[in-house]
Formats: C-alpha cells, sequence, structure tokens
C-alpha cells in the first residue's frame, strides 16, 4: 500500500492535455455534461486529473491512495469517501466498489468515476441522504482494476470505433484477472465432505504471491488490510446482478448456493431494482444463447461457471460479501450512451451501498474493554454455516435479512457467549459482547485436558481431585481445542 507522492508536476501536465483534450471535445459538440458531470471517456491520464481534483474539491470527505501497480506501471487508485478519511472508525462498516477487471468492459469504470464527483458534489449541496451514508460509511471506489486493459481497448475505439469483444479483457500480460484469484471453491466442496471450514480459507492454503498477476495480488493485499463488509464488481456483456458461487459442485452448471443464498438474493435484488431496466427488461442480449433473467438476478454457476473468480475469493477468504454486476450488452458502450448509463444505475448505486448497514455490528472485548481481534461471530440460530471474524479493533458486522437470530460469539482463550438479536429491515442492531477469559492457563486445567486425552490414570488422579485440581471450572475447553473457524456441522443450504 503506497499513499500518492508529490504528483503536482504531473497532475499539471496532465490537467493541461485534460483541459486540451476537453476543448477538442466540446467544439465537436459530442458530449453531455449535467451537474458537473462529464459524460465521456476517461482515459488513465484524464482519470487520474479527475480523481485528483475530485478528492481536492471535497477534500475535506476524501482521501486518493493506490493500492499497487500494473503490470505496465499504471497506478491502481483508489479514491475513498468518507466523514473521516484516511481512518478506520471502529464500528463503521467498509464498503469496495471494483470496477474494469475485464479492459473492455468500459461503463463501470465510468460510473465509479461519475459517483465519485455525485457523492462529492451531493455532499457538498447538503443532501440529507448522502450526507447520513457518507458519514456513517467508509467508500472505497476502485474505478480500474486493469488500466492496462482499458488503454488497449480504448485506443481501439478512438480509432476505430468499436472494440472487438475479446479486444483488452486481460492485463497487458493477457491474464483474465478474473480467473485469477487463488480457487478456494473445491477446497470448500472438500471441506462439506469432511466438516471443515468454509470461510477465511486463503490461510489454508500455500499461497505463491509470484504466480499472481500485480493486478490480482494488490487487491488480495487490499483485501487484507481493509475489513471490507460488502462490495461489488462492476462488468459488461449482459445485464444482470450475479451473486456467488460463481464455481459448481462438480464443474457442470447447476445453481450452487452459499449458506448465505437468501441473503444474496437480496444483494443482488437491491441492485436489479433499483436499476431503470436490469429487472423489467424483455429482450436477451444480442448473441447466441442470450436471455432474459427474472427479476434480473442469477447464481452465478447456474449460468456460466468461473473458476478462480473474484465474487467467490471474496465470500471464502475474507468477511466480505461481494456480487458481480453485469451493466450492459455492449462491453464498451458508445460515449454517447455514457449519460444514460448513469441514469440508469444511479439510484441502484447508492442504494446498494446502503445494505451495508443491514444485520447485526458491534464489539468484541475482554471484560477489562480491550478489543479481540478475530473472534468469531456464528449465527447458530437459524443456523448459517458461514462466520465472519472481528476486526483490529475488535468490531464486526454481520449483513443479516430481517428476522430472530441465535448469535455466538466465540475465541480463544475466552468462554462462548451466546445471545438472541433480533434484526429488522433498514437499520443495523447493535449487539456488543464481553467475553470472560477461560482459566486456560491453570495448572487445573492444564492436568484435567491431560485427564481427557486419557494421560492421568489411577491413583494420581484420585491425589489431584483431593487437592481439588481437576474440579476447576474449565468450561469451554474442549470449545478452545477446536478449531473455532472449521470442524463444524455443515448446514449448507441447497437452492
Ligand atoms: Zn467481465
Amino acid at each position: 500500500m503506497q499513499l500518492v507522492p508529490g504528483f503536482l508536476p504531473l497532475i499539471v501536465s496532465l490537467m493541461l492535455q485534460t483541459l486540451c483534450s476537453n476543448f477538442l471535445r466540446s467544439v465537436v459538440g459530442q458530449h453531455e455534461r449535467d451537474n458537473g458531470i462529464d459524460f465521456v471517456y476517461h482515459n488513465y491520464n484524464e482519470m487520474v486529473v479527475l480523481l485528483h481534483e475530485t478528492a481536492w474539491k471535497c477534500r475535506s470527505i476524501t482521501r486518493l491512495y493506490d493500492i499497487g501497480r500494473s503490470v505496465q506501471g499504471r497506478r491502481l487508485y483508489v479514491l475513498e469517501i468518507s466523514d473521516n478519511p484516511g481512518v478506520h472508525e471502529v464500528g463503521e462498516p467498509e464498503f469496495k466498489y471494483v470496477a474494469n477487471m475485464h479492459g473492455n468492459e468500459a461503463s463501470g469504470r465510468q460510473l465509479l468515476i461519475f459517483l465519485a464527483q455525485y457523492l462529492c458534489d451531493e455532499y457538498t449541496k447538503k443532501n440529507k441522504r448522502i450526507q447520513k451514508l457518507v458519514n456513517n460509511t467508509r467508500i472505497h471506489l476502485l474505478p480500474t482494476m486493469n488500466p492496462d486493459g482499458f488503454e488497449m481497448a480504448y485506443r481501439r475505439y478512438v480509432t476505430v470505433g468499436r472494440v472487438p469483444s475479446m479486444y483488452g479483457r486481460g492485463n497487458a500480460n493477457d491474464v483474465d484477472l478474473n480467473r485469477d484469484f487463488p480457487d478456494l471453491n473445491d477446497i470448500m466442496y472438500q471441506h462439506e465432505q469432511t466438516g471443515g471450514a468454509n470461510n477465511h480459507l486463503l490461510r489454508t492454503v500455500r499461497e505463491n504471491k509470484e504466480s499472481r498477476q500485480p493486478e490480482t495480488q494488490a487487491v488480495m493485499d487490499w483485501m487484507t488490510d481493509y475489513p471490507f463488509v460488502l462490495s461489488a464488481n462492476m462488468h459488461d456483456g449482459d445485464l444482470v446482478a450475479n451473486f456467488p458461487y460463481d464455481k459448481s459442485r462438480n464443474t457442470r452448471k447447476m445453481y450452487s448456493a452459499t449458506p448465505d443464498d437468501n441473503l444474496f438474493r437480496e444483494l443482488a435484488l437491491t441492485y436489479s431494482l433499483h436499476h431503470r431496466t436490469m429487472a423489467t427488461r424483455t429482450h436477451p442480449c444480442r448473441f447466441q444463447g442470450a436471455k432474459v433473467f427474472r427479476d434480473g438476478v442469477t447464481n452465478g454457476a447456474d449460468w456460466y461457471i468461473v473458476s478462480g473468480g473474484m465474487q467467490d475469493y471474496n465470500y471464502l477468504s475474507s468477511n466480505c460479501f461481494d456480487i458481480t454486476l453485469e451493466l450492459g450488452c455492449d462491453k464498451f458502450p458508445r460515449e454517447e450512451e455514457l449519460k444514460r448509463k448513469w441514469e440508469d444505475n444511479r439510484d441502484a448505486l447508492i442504494e446498494y451501498i446502503s445494505k451495508v448497514h443491514i444485520g447485526i455490528k458491534g464489539l468484541v472485548t475482554d471484560i477489562e474493554r480491550n478489543p479481540i481481534a478475530n473472534a468469531v461471530i456464528r449465527v447458530t440460530g437459524p443456523s448459517i454455516a458461514h462466520d465472519v471474524t472481528t476486526a483490529a479493533d475488535g468490531d464486526f458486522w454481520r449483513l443479516l435479512l430481517p428476522g430472530v437470530y441465535t448469535v455466538t460469539v466465540h475465541a480463544r482463550g475466552y468462554k462462548p457467549k451466546t445471545v438472541v438479536v433480533p434484526v429488522r429491515r433498514y437499520r443495523p442492531t447493535k449487539v456488543n459482547f464481553i467475553l470472560k477469559h477461560l482459566p486456560k492457563e491453570s495448572t487445573g486445567c492444564k492436568l484435567r485436558e491431560l485427564e481427557e486425552e486419557g494421560y492421568i490414570l489411577g491413583g494420581f488422579k484420585a491425589a489431584l481431585r483431593q487437592f481439588g485440581f481437576l474440579g476447576e471450572d474449565c468450561d469451554g475447553l474442549v470449545e478452545r481445542r477446536e478449531d473455532v473457524l472449521g470442524n463444524r456441522e455443515d448446514t449448507t443450504a441447497s437452492p
């Protein structure tokens, strides 16, 4: 992770280039403006200038940073929008949008640039809804995960007017970044048979960073550095909101539900129903095998199989729930369509971010109020067999649909705690857990552990009992011994 260095000379030169380019566009008169938003494509340099301009204009609520570089050395810029930029506020959830991982799928990239400008302007104009959203959410926008692929496709668009469907899709090494994430599905499906974990699985694989593309590795590191709760990644080529899993249990195309299937369906519906046409269109895209999706949503593997994709990786490696948004039939729509694209998507983009505030959230601490990181939040009734964990500050977020849930918190060295929590539709239920230490280091509990494992026999055991060593309150020993992230009954939902 790097902060942006002294960039003034570069920015001044890029701004001059951008002014010339905008002047030429205005002479030709091909684009539309609305509320300060220029509905045109921005190449890499123009995008960098615009992100810096937006960050400067709304400097009290933004931070521009990069998460690494592409194969050809372009920075992967993220614009953070938050009332306290640069800081993780305890209890405030983190959200991300990622676009343009396929370089020739261009509309998401532009939508995130427009969204950044829109949030900045509306916050300044004191739009109450936007202010509330920004004040209570840490929003991260990565407009392009594949700037090299985009530059290639964009040059073709400018010179020829249309971009072939696979041209610029991969990065500069021609690798498809949405097939380049560690494939954790096979491990999870194997664990379904053996009772192993189905979350935070990256720790179970020996990861070779050298084998990843730099853009993929940058996003993986980013996900480790920030406690993201909800996200979406943007593509083009169809019009549908697609939710995990993308990879089926037997590599054939079939509905492949996660334990959070109902929640994922609701998240996808949030986008499709607030989009102007995604849920209601009647005609499929014009390519062989295209179809119209009911309500504008689909399970990923029910449509087609993706192995090494980003949305499954989010769910199986982190606490983040990610869906894939296909924003239109044309992968590289004509510039004249960008304004309509923005109007089609604007409400859905905002509404989807607000979903980061559903379910339960809170803090896990010990009795001295010290935060407990990596505590496991488990929904035990109705059981949802997918745990989330607390962040470094002991805070957690568990997205849930409305209902009443039994929730248990486990942490190594502490007694588990269970509460029953009601969840409403539009706001999170706050619940804090204060855990008591287990007397795990006491001689008595150590001895009892040995007794349970059969190492202590006969008269020695009687003597230990007499002196009270085996009578200690060692509740939770069993709990402590099991891997709190795994070794649990799997109740994966079926479609
Ligand atoms: Zn794509």
